[in-house]
């Protein structure tokens, strides 16, 4: 796990997310529903695929774990979410076909609903000592969406997605076990490789990096950003368009900017080994 490099990860292009599509998914069944707490959970039947369905100790695992993040998203952020969340898990070898995607999934924020794509490989976060399917990305745009507004940026929206989380990507360990990278791995190597974006650059040309580029870079700069000022100044931020970004920024901070960012490049330049 040491010494990432990014040459390394290009295979895991298949677990990239895919958050502002906008097409049509198609929500037709058969479905087996399940419900706890916050999130209801639609699974195909046992047998309804070649690649294959939730079996019911997934189903309780998936429906724990997403209620657990929704509590870590409201705490990490200083929210109070109290809406319910449905998603609909397609099976790997439909899941192209049904929500244009089959690696990771979808968040369709003004409907709360998260399509996703179930590969049946449990990812290992570190970070959070779980095992889990989805991870807190899609959960992270529900909540954030729908408790701050529509994010301005894509350095905030995504950004937001991949600090909470904590992770991008994965890998399969000697063992055959997914891990999950996590965005302090990505800066290690984004910084040895002399890879690291300004957040000017990710603020404001945000598609002009590839997304193993943007996100955890966006997703690094958050966090810090979170820890320095708290996330009741930095929420205020989350809807603010690029055009006024910095000035909002200055107005709820009242540091400039362009300080931050030279203190924050600095920062991620000179730590031995980042936290
Ligand atoms: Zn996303």
């Amino acid at each position: 796990m040491k010494n990432v490099k990014l040459i390394t990860l290009v295979w895991c292009l298949s677990f990239l997310y895919s958050c502002n599509k906008e097409e049509l998914v198609d929500f037709d069944g058969p479905w087996i529903k399940n419900e706890s707490a916050q999130v209801t959970l639609y699974t195909r039947p046992s047998d309804y695929s070649v690649s294959g369905s939730p079996n019911e100790e997934q189903i309780q695992l998936i429906l724990q774990n997403q209620n657990n993040f929704i509590k870590v998203i409201n705490d990490t952020l200083g929210l109070n979410y109290n809406g319910k969340v449905s998603i609909y898990l397609y099976n790997y070898d439909e899941a192209l076909e049904k929500i244009g995607i089959n690696g990771g999934g979808r968040a369709l924020t003004d409907k709360q609903v998260i399509c996703y794509a179930f590969d049946g490989k449990l990812m290992y976060y570190s970070n959070w000592k779980i095992s889990d399917f989805m991870g807190l990305h899609e959960m992270v745009h529900i909540v954030s969406i729908s408790q701050l507004g529509k994010g301005g940026t894509r350095l905030m929206t995504e950004g937001y997605a991949v600090a909470i989380d904590g992770s991008y990507a994965a890998y399969k360990d000697k063992d055959g076990n997914m891990i999950r990278y996590l965005i302090t791995e990505w800066i290690d190597a984004s910084v040895k490789a002399n890879k690291v974006y300004s957040p000017s650059e990710l603020l404001l040309n945000p598609d002009n990096f590839p997304e193993e580029v943007f996100y955890p870079q966006s997703g690094y700069f958050v966090n810090w950003l979170l820890n320095k000022f708290g996330s009741t100044k930095i929420n205020q931020l989350f809807t603010s368009k690029r055009e006024h970004f910095k000035t909002d920024f200055y107005n709820i901070t009242g540091t400039n900017f362009n300080e931050i960012e030279e203190e924050y490049l600095n920062y991620i330049k000179h730590s031995e080994k980042l936290k």
